[in-house]
């Protein structure tokens, strides 16, 4: 038994030291990848419930990392975190975006809203904000279709300074999206004074629909109270035609997922605006 236990510490201690080593590795590989071009985004589209047109599309942050070949967001964004890096990349994101929404504008003729996802160190010391203004001085328009999504955490955090900071980013004529609505603490009578625009409907609740009528429920209701506060309800993660039905006939505005589109590199994007008649 003994030299089982120790196997198996020696076992873990190892698991710990490659993950630790992984970790390190990504740090600093991160440190390096703006300037050497490696992140990439892409851009999954949004579409209008009621008349099926792209109105809309979400930057997704792709990192191809020269050893390990592209990496998700999940595997990297809590370290750019904790490390600050996201101030950095966050606002390479914002301006790429921006810069890519003008081109649908003007090139394509396509006028869409281009949301962007804020982590809470971006938030937190006004960080955004003064990247937000940097990049409307260069763009040359101030406020273009941008919505920033935050999480209903990420707002709670502080809700006060949180007020403050939304209402700050409110008058700088951007959009403010909840994003992952559902899932973490939030407050009604917050989300009343927040000045969001919209509420996107967290994936696990669309999974469900058409499963479980506890989950039917709750989205009927977060519909309603949307509709009771004058927001614009996103579901997020719809991947069949079942839940897509159940959303179209409880009122839902906005759809994104897999049904319609996986996320596209910045040419296949282009194409799909080009050929969508809207
Ligand atoms: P999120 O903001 O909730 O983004 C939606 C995620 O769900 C994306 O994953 C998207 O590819 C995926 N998705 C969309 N539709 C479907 C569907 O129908 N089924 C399934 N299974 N998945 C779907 P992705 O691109 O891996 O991003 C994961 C998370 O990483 C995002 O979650 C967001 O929190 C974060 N993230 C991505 N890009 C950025 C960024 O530029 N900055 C920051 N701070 N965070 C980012
Ligand atoms: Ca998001
Ligand atoms: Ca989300
Ligand atoms: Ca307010």
């Amino acid at each position: 038994a003994k030299a089982t236990e120790k196997g198996s510490f020696c076992f873990f201690t190892q698991d710990l030291t490659e993950r630790a080593m992984r970790r390190l590795q990504i740090e600093n590989d991160l440190h390096k990848a703006i300037d050497r071009q490696e992140f990439e985004l892409v851009y999954q589209p949004i579409f209008e419930l009621a008349t099926g047109k792209i109105i809309a599309a979400e930057a997704l942050l792709r990192w191809h990392h020269p050893e390990q070949g592209v990496i998700n967001p999940v595997d990297f964004i809590h370290i750019a975190e904790e490390t600050s890096m996201i101030v950095d990349i966050g606002e390479w994101v914002l301006r790429e975006a921006a810069k890519e929404a003008m081109h649908w504008h003007e090139e394509i003729g396509k006028t869409l809203r281009i949301s962007i996802n804020v982590s809470a160190r971006q938030f937190r010391n006004h960080e955004i904000h003064e990247a937000l203004a940097r990049v409307y001085s260069e763009i040359g328009q101030p406020g273009f279709n941008i919505e920033l999504e935050l999480t209903e955490n990420l707002v709670m955090r502080n809700p006060e300074k949180a007020e403050d900071s939304l209402d700050l980013l409110r008058d700088m004529g951007v959009h403010l999206a909840m994003d992952d609505f559902g899932t973490g603490y939030s407050s009604l009578a917050y989300l009343r004074r927040f000045p969001f625009d919209m509420i996107k409907i967290d994936k696990a609740f669309v999974d469900d629909l058409g499963r479980n009528k506890e989950a039917e429920a709750i989205v009927r209701a977060m519909l309603e109270l949307g509709r009771a506060l004058g927001l614009r309800m996103l579901a997020e993660g719809v991947e069949t035609e079942l839940q897509r039905a159940f959303l179209a006939r409880e009122g839902c505005d906005e759809v994104q997922g897999f049904l319609f589109s996986r996320p596209c590199s910045v040419e296949k994007f282009r194409q799909m605006l080009i050929e969508d008649k809207g």
